[in-house]
């Protein structure tokens, strides 16, 4: 692990990018909209942290009345967290939700107030899976080893046989691992996985530090002196558990299914196939495109396709953009995948589970793994 950090890099593409950045630019143009998200934003993030406040409000209020009360609103405050993730602080974290840097950093710490980092968030998320998404050993939301083969290239062991079955409760680790174990252990390195980042300036690591004493705060300390009963710890754990399956889920619909393609990385220089943009495409596949109530939930996270090629573009925008980039990826032979349904998508992320489970690297049916080139000259 302490080798040199793997360099991967793109060669040029044919056009293909700026293609679809025209074609999106012009029907922005065209209906007189700005790419970043507008009234829509601050509508749908009201609505949303309504939904958070009033559930935790009534479950502070309420939850020592009735178990049943207790556990509904816990799941409720879990899925109301996922989509402050989802809908608000993705986008900001992006530079996409306002025009001015400034709100976009404010809302950007909507993640520091539901427990992970969004200093680190922007170099796993922003740098590391946009850039090098579905290469193994650079994108660290395929990186779930030992415990899951989510790439081609990941060592095959007895108990993946089964990891389509126990994969999806594994998810529900997902949250306590990122809050308590991966920010520290991350910020400790100084490094995501192989890839090293800057460290924190002073005022990032206080808002680090102040993230985890608020989130800490309400969800924690707070039900405790409400409710002085050893069943906060099972509630807990059960919005974590709910929050992790929910998130993990929705992140893996769009790379970990049957159609994208996988890469792995060796340390050293390498040089990729396709162009930046071509690969984007290649290791994504959109889902449900027709669910309005799925998509305004995810914040656009199932037209992931066109997150990766316009990701500075608000996700509000993403539905009607879909036909740009289709158009794009028609006229450079770029194959666009899409499952009509979240049923169709789960389905396919099932059949990836139970594919990568039990054979060779190359079983995954239609997924390859594509041996980089070798280390270039350049
Ligand atoms: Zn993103």
């Amino acid at each position: 692990m302490n080798s040199t950090p793997p360099r991967v890099r793109f060669p040029r593409d044919d056009g293909f990018h700026a293609e679809v950045k025209r074609r999106a630019g012009a029907h922005l143009e065209a209906t007189g909209l700005a790419r970043w998200g507008g009234s829509a934003m601050h509508a749908k993030t009201g609505v949303i942290l309504g939904w958070f406040a009033a559930s935790y409000a009534l479950l502070l209020l309420l939850g020592g009345t009735s178990p049943v009360l207790a556990v509904a609103l816990t799941v409720s405050v879990a899925l109301a967290t996922a989509g402050i993730g989802f809908s608000v602080m993705h986008d900001a974290n992006h530079g996409a939700y306002a025009r001015s840097a400034r709100v976009n950093r404010a809302w950007g710490l909507a993640l520091d107030f539901v427990g992970a980092s969004s200093y680190l968030w922007r170099f796993k998320h922003n740098v590391h899976h946009h850039t090098y998404a579905n290469v193994d050993g650079m994108d660290a939301d395929i990186d779930a080893e030992p415990f899951l083969r989510l790439a081609p290239s990941q060592r095959l062991r007895p108990f993946h046989r089964y990891q389509h079955l126990y994969g999806w409760l594994l998810y529900g680790v997902l949250a306590v691992k990122w809050w308590f174990v991966d920010d520290v252990l991350d910020l400790a390195r100084g490094r995501i996985g192989q890839l090293p980042f800057p460290r924190p300036r002073r005022g990032e690591l206080a808002a680090f530090l102040v993230g985890k004493a608020v989130f800490l705060a309400w969800a924690v300390v707070v039900p405790v002196l409400v409710f002085r009963s050893g069943w906060v710890a099972p509630l807990f754990l059960l919005g974590a558990l709910t929050l992790g399956v929910v998130l993990s889920t929705v992140f893996q619909l769009a790379h970990a299914v049957p159609e994208a393609e996988f890469h792995a990385a060796r340390s050293g220089d390498q040089r990729m196939p396709t162009g930046w943009a071509e690969h984007q495409v290649r290791a994504t596949v959109d889902f449900a495109p027709s669910n309005r109530l799925l998509g305004w939930y995810v914040g656009g996270l199932n037209f992931q396709i066109e997150h990766h090629l316009l990701p500075d573009v608000c996700h509000v925008h993403y539905p009607a953009l879909v036909a740009s980039v289709e158009a794009a990826c028609r006229a450079h032979g770029v194959p666009h995948h899409t499952h009509p349904t979240l049923r169709a998508a789960i389905a396919a992320h099932y059949r990836f589970l139970r594919a990568l489970g039990r054979r060779g690297a190359e079983a995954a049916s239609g997924s390859r793994l594509a041996v980089l080139a070798a280390p270039s000259s350049s």
